[in-house]
């Protein structure tokens, strides 16, 4: 059955990487591998939730259709006000980081370790930053919806800040281990979380920002123009229409090694016993073949080369074999520049007779007879010449 359930940013790039990968995940609700590196990302994740939460001041929303306006004050008298930061001590921030550590996907105890360290020091030197240079975050961890002309869209937000100039900056965190600022300009996450700030929030969006946390580096961009987001709801458009319509079909790539899902993919799909050693055979028969193919190749080029060597040298054109003759043609072609051979024909008072300027016209004009043979042999001399030599056999037989 068809889903009808808003499309988030990861949803959208599995379906643009492989529906079928998506139908696994989204509608079959299959498992995935854990992996270690996505494990640690969501450790820090959580504890920089719990860091940030006692900062959030929040902002005022935009009312839900049939719902009043919420104000600050309601959000006051919910008790929910923020305490004073700071809020955790840096023992405090170690033993929520211990409690929150997860082993899942770690392939060894060493690499568990080295990912458990490289968090702790990380999220040390993020809290140094944080007592010198307390953010201004209106909410954390924030779960959007809207409906974007007709698309159903979703995300979790890990910060949305108040800029000095009133406005607000959508954050995302990256614990990957490289982050440049294109990947910040490009980032069609962003775009999507900056639409559901928008539609949520009554302040406007300011700034995009990639955090990448292992530098400590806020990668920030402006928020997207409505031509860059125009093209991504088309994009997002055309995933919920294909999935509408159900249209799961695989698209095998580089991609497929990270899926954990081959053993079910059809472009994986083995081949049944009878007929795996005969199969096995025709490849191993094919990359044998294909192997030749580039040797002989490489050494047909080399002999015509040496060939042609020779024939320059004794100023021959014709190398008889024992079976045939090899027969050295020349072929010709002439380049003419539009620039060059304009202001030759205007002087002659002949521009109309230059037409489009394609090389054929060009060599028309170099044999008329009513230009004048001057001015031809100008024009001429304005072309470059590429000669280009190949060989043919003729039979010995045929030859005599
Ligand atoms: S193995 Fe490749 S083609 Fe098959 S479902 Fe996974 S990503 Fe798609």
């Amino acid at each position: 059955m068809a889903s009808s359930a808003p499309l988030s940013f990861s949803s959208y790039r599995t379906y643009l990487e492989c529906p079928l990968k998506w139908k696994f995940l989204y509608i079959d609700r299959l498992p995935e591998v854990p992996r270690g590196y996505f494990t640690f990302g969501r450790v820090v994740h959580s504890v920089l939730e719990e860091l940030i939460r006692p900062y959030v001041v929040p902002a005022p929303r935009r009312p839900r259709p049939g719902e009043a306006q919420r104000t600050l004050d309601d959000w006051e008298r919910s008790g929910r006000a923020p305490r004073a930061p700071p809020a955790l001590t840096r023992e405090e921030l170690l033993a929520l980081y211990d409690r929150a550590w997860l082993s899942d996907g770690y392939v060894s105890p060493e690499e568990e370790e080295r990912y458990r360290s490289l968090g702790r020091d990380l999220l040390l030197r993020y809290y140094q930053r944080l007592v010198h240079d307390p953010p201004h975050p209106v909410a954390v961890e924030e779960h959007l919806e809207a409906h974007w002309d007709g698309i159903p869209i979703h995300g979790y937000i890990d910060r949305i800040d108040r800029t000095s100039s009133g406005g607000l900056e959508v954050v995302d965190y990256k614990t990957s281990r490289e982050l440049s600022g294109e990947e910040a300009q490009g980032s069609d996450q962003l775009s999507i979380y900056q639409v559901l700030v928008a539609n949520n929030y009554a302040e406007p969006v300011e700034r995009l920002t990639l955090y990448h946390l292992r530098s400590l580096t806020p990668h920030r961009t402006a928020p997207r123009t409505p031509e860059t987001l125009e093209r991504l709801h088309q994009r997002m458009g055309s995933v919920a229409d294909g999935i509408r319509s159900e249209a799961y079909d695989p698209t095998p790539g580089r991609h497929c090694t990270r899926c954990d899902f081959q053993s079910r993919c059809p472009e994986f799909r083995v081949v049944p016993p009878p007929d795996d050693a005969r199969l096995k055979e025709l490849v191993d028969r094919f990359q044998t073949l294909r192997r030749d193919e580039e040797r002989l190749e490489q050494d047909l080029r080399r002999t015509a080369e040496e060939l042609h060597r020779a024939a320059e040298e004794l100023g021959v054109h014709r190398i008889p074999g024992s079976r045939s003759v090899a027969i050295r043609r020349r072929e010709e072609a002439w380049q003419y520049s539009l620039d060059a051979v304009k202001p030759l024909l205007d002087a002659a008072g002949l521009a109309e007779r230059v037409g489009h300027g394609t090389p054929e016209e060009l060599r028309r004009l170099l044999r008329d007879p009513t230009v004048p043979a001057e001015l031809r042999r100008r024009l001429a001399e304005s072309g470059s010449r590429r000669v280009k030599w190949f060989w043919e056999l003729e039979d010995s037989a045929g030859a005599g």
